[in-house]
């Protein structure tokens, strides 16, 4: 592509873009295709003779666009939130074009102290003493996964020599989180050779928060059985309801069982930025690792993950491996190697996007729009509890609602209960306005609304709840 033909494909893209961002609502919410269908529309191999980018770009929209699940629109409420701003999408048109790979300092000196520089902007932002060194991966999956091995190093100091097969020298490891931790914690208990029923999760009480003094109790029954504890995973803000597990407590636990104490507040995270939110986060400044995700509810492209770890070193120990001819000299005058923290050796300059964003909103803007998802979830909340054939189902700290329809005239059982909020959820996401998921709490069929767009309003929420009461309106009556 000569660069008068790149200024004009670009030139059009970003058009298409700015009408994207500020059109989204004319898409359906959930596309409406049956699996197959873009497999089928597309030629079974590759061209040979390359192709013009009109032609390319018009299969884009003819074939591409009409399946796309726009996480963009501002009725997208299932889930978490997962939507990208305008800054954001132009530091990653820039990131594509510099093609940074930052593995040392010397191959991307731009991008290895940026990272330092934006993470340390956000960890200010969230309250973080600066001893919590940063470094940014691809998913909270992926740093609660380093989170883990770098405790599993702790705790067994020549795995890295030895692995953990066949030894008869140490005990069996075993790693604590609540019932309701992400399935990304057995998947690094799985990754790192512990096996899942290394897992042990602990109840939960009434507002579906890890139950501390049932930690301590697991972990003493534990000990006694000859089992070496080496993690909790603590949760502010679970998935399924948005639960903040008691941080201090667990500190406390981690600190006389001196274990790795990780915090995945993948999503919640960013509301630490917001003083009213202070107190969900009280002691997860004595963690040893924490993981937010800025690419879920800060308005970051897909993908950007921040870990925080007081004890980089360890994580550094776990995976510093450099080979002779990645040498250099710098990391003894005071460089950081990035590659030096983490798994893989190849990292994309994801920093210039957050440093970008964080500038462009600055710190006001984004407590406004993150305070303002907030209190929509609690006018929303306000609605269900008001309305006598709705009910909610959790405490809402952040922006997810949790709840279900109960029309009292029909006087459900409980499985007619979860097939009507099944045909409810079915029926609302069918008008292509919003889109909605689901999760079960003990057992139960229960509907979430996550609010957290950039482009959400008030109009949006009210306009769900308008569905939701309708849609809840006509079923009771068909039933
Ligand atoms: C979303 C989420 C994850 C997983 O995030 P990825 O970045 O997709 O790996 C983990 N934990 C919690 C609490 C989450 O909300």
């Amino acid at each position: 592509m000569d660069p008068s033909e790149f200024r004009r494909h670009g030139h059009a893209l970003v058009e298409w873009i700015a009408d994207y961002l500020s059109g989204s609502e004319r898409y359906p919410v959930l596309p409406r295709v049956v699996p197959g269908e873009v497999r089928r529309a597309l030629p079974e191999h590759g061209p040979e003779a390359g192709e013009r980018f009109d032609e390319i770009f018009a299969d884009f929209e003819r074939i591409l666009v009409p399946a796309l699940t726009h996480w963009n629109h501002p009725g997208f409420f299932a889930y978490f939130p997962a939507t990208t701003s305008a800054s954001g999408v132009l530091a990653e048109f820039l990131s594509a074009a510099l093609n940074q790979q930052a593995m040392l300092w010397r191959t991307s000196p731009a991008a290895t102290e940026l990272e330092e520089v934006s993470l340390a902007w956000l960890r200010g932002l969230l309250g973080l003493p600066s001893a919590f060194e940063g470094v940014i991966y691809d998913t909270a999956s992926i740093s609660s996964l380093h989170a883990l091995a770098a405790a599993r190093q702790a705790a067994v100091p020549d795995v890295r020599e030895r692995g953990l097969v066949a030894r008869s020298d140490i005990a069996p490891l075993r790693v604590y989180c609540s019932e309701h931790a992400h399935s990304s914690i057995d998947k690094a208990v799985l990754t790192l050779g512990l096996g899942q029923s290394s897992l042990r999760r602990i109840p939960v009480d009434a507002e579906h928060s890890l139950q501390s003094h049932a930690l301590r109790a697991a972990l003493d029954e534990d000990r006694r059985a000859g089992i070496r504890p080496v993690a909790v995973v603590a949760t502010i803000g679970t998935t399924s309801t948005t639960a903040i597990d008691p941080v201090n407590a667990i500190a406390d636990v981690c600190r006389d069982h001196r274990i790795w104490l990780h915090v995945d507040a993948a999503y919640a995270g960013v509301a630490a930025m917001l003083p009213e939110c202070a107190s969900y986060f009280a002691g997860w400044d004595r963690a040893d690792s924490i993981v937010i995700n800025p690419h879920k509810w800060l308005f970051t492209p897909f993908d950007l993950s921040a870990f925080y770890c007081r004890r980089m070193e360890v994580v550094r120990e776990a995976f510093s491996l450099v080979p002779e001819y990645l040498k250099t000299l710098e990391a003894s005058a005071g460089a950081r190697n990035l590659m030096d923290t983490g798994i893989q050796l190849g990292r994309r300059f994801r920093s210039l996007k957050l440093w970008m964003i964080l500038r462009h909103f600055g710190a006001a803007r984004l407590r406004s729009i993150l305070a303002e998802h907030i209190r929509l979830a609690h006018e929303f909340a306000a609605r269900v509890d008001e309305h006598p054939d709705f009910e909610r189902l959790a405490p809402v700290p952040f922006a997810v609602v949790c709840f279900r329809a109960n029309p009292r005239a029909l006087h459900l059982g409980a499985a007619e209960l979860d097939l009507f909020n099944q045909r409810l959820l079915d029926a609302v996401n069918e008008t292509g306005e919003v889109f909605l998921s689901h999760t079960r709490i003990n057992g139960a069929f229960v509907i979430r609304i996550a609010i957290g767009h950039l482009r959400t309003t008030g109009a949006h929420t009210r306009r769900a709840w308008e569905l939701l009461s309708q849609h809840t309106a006509a079923l009771a009556i068909a039933s």
